[in-house]
């Protein structure tokens, strides 16, 4: 009998935490929670969680969150009938250093489930500690570039498409891959042309077809950034040159990537769209845990279609392609500008189109640096941010 892994997990009142947390529920011989970090939002949630799970550590990113996150804590215990005595008080860490602090607790694997490049700084501290790191923060991988591939060998991959290359790459030596094969849902406007795309609202680009996401992920795949961000993950994660890695439109979102092999085979990776299947193989790394996720039902008929991408109409990944080919600073710059431009969009401030055409622009006025510092890289990112509020206010 081994005792169970222990997980940190940051962002635990996002969708990939709430998730992940059920998948810890459904394991307790397997996982056992005993750090949980959050932004500070939902303070109720997250005292609620940390009391179900009696965690050792909470943290909070939000300096005036702790004494809000104090109070739930003794609310959600009165709730569930616990007198004084009857639980402890877990430790509480709160301010912008928190998740990195957070994140090299003692621990076995650390789950970076936060949005956005916030995430850098507590992907670092979990690697720099020694920590498995399941990552679902693509962003920081993406904006950290170089100051995170030397480590790969710690980083899990959470996100669907990667989790789905890494389980085909178990099929083959890695001389005999010939291509990664990404697949995208195409997002809720696939099939459209540009001009067709022109007055979309963020109400529509928010009813994404097949997952059920964060409000950012869901923006980014409709534009399609997240795949284009997808890309540089993947090129990243596994060391495939870009021209060896293809984009392939597929509606149902059941295949979840594929890998091309030198001899003509490919291996795909097959389950009905639900994150907690990623997440449970991520957290009991390289074991499978049983029952994570429902299979797919062949009792059904059913259809599963593919399509290349309409590079003229989403434009993003190719964008995204040629950032990554520079490297450097250049995904850091559009990653960055890219989380200022969709705020912009969902506050109705900038225009569908206009999102990925800012953050071009943007990538192309950086001071590109080839091998930045992390200093260097906050700095690309702040400017990114600035130059792309800039240019969605427009001439004054
Ligand atoms: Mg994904």
């Amino acid at each position: 009998m081994v005792s169970p892994r222990e997980i940190v997990l940051l962002g635990s009142t996002g969708s990939v935490g709430t998730q992940a947390l059920d998948v810890a529920r459904a394991h307790p011989d397997r996982l056992r929670v005993v750090g949980l970090g959050a932004g500070g939002e939902r303070p109720e949630l997250l005292a609620r969680q940390a009391l179900e799970l009696g965690v050792e550590v909470v943290a909070v990113s939000r300096a005036g969150a702790a004494q809000d996150l104090q109070l739930a804590f003794y609310a959600a215990a009165k709730e569930r009938g616990y007198s004084a005595g009857q639980f402890a008080v877990p430790k509480i860490l709160a301010g912008p250093d928190a998740a990195a602090e957070l994140a090299s607790w003692p621990c076995h694997t650390v789950l970076n489930a936060m949005t956005g490049s916030v995430g850098l700084a507590p992907t670092l501290a979990a690697l720099e500690a020694g920590r498995t790191l399941a990552l679902a923060n693509k962003e920081s991988l993406i904006a950290g570039g170089s100051l995170v591939t030397p480590y790969l060998e710690q980083i899990v991959p959470v996100d669907s498409e990667h989790s789905a290359l890494a389980q085909c790459l178990r099929g083959g030596r890695a001389d005999e891959v010939a291509k990664l094969v990404l697949t995208a849902s195409g997002g809720p406007f696939r099939g459209r042309s540009r001009t067709q795309m022109a007055d979309v609202t963020p109400e529509q680009a928010r009813a994404h077809p097949t997952w059920d996401m964060g409000p950012v992920i869901t923006i980014n795949s409709a534009t399609l950034v997240n795949k284009g961000l997808e890309l540089i993950e993947a090129q990243l994660l596994f060391g495939v040159p870009y021209e060896a890695i293809e984009v392939v439109v597929h509606p149902q979102s059941v295949v979840h990537s594929m890998v091309e092999f030198v001899d003509g085979s490919t291996l795909a990776q097959a389950s009905p769209p639900d994150m907690r299947l990623p997440i449970a193989l991520a957290l009991g790394w390289p074991d499978r845990l049983p029952g994570a996720a429902a299979p797919v039902d062949w009792s059904t008929a059913s259809k599963w279609e593919f399509a290349p991408l309409d590079t003229a109409a989403f434009p993003a990944v190719g964008l995204c392609r040629q950032a990554g080919r520079r490297g450097g600073t250049a995904p850091a710059a559009l990653n960055a500008a890219n989380e200022v431009c969709v705020q912009a969009f969902v506050e109705g401030r900038l225009a569908f189109l206009a999102v990925v055409d800012t953050v071009a622009e943007v990538v192309e006025q950086h001071a590109f640096r080839e091998r930045p510092t992390l200093v260097e890289v906050l700095d690309t990112e702040a400017w990114a941010r600035a130059r792309a509020a800039e240019l969605i206010e427009g001439p004054s």
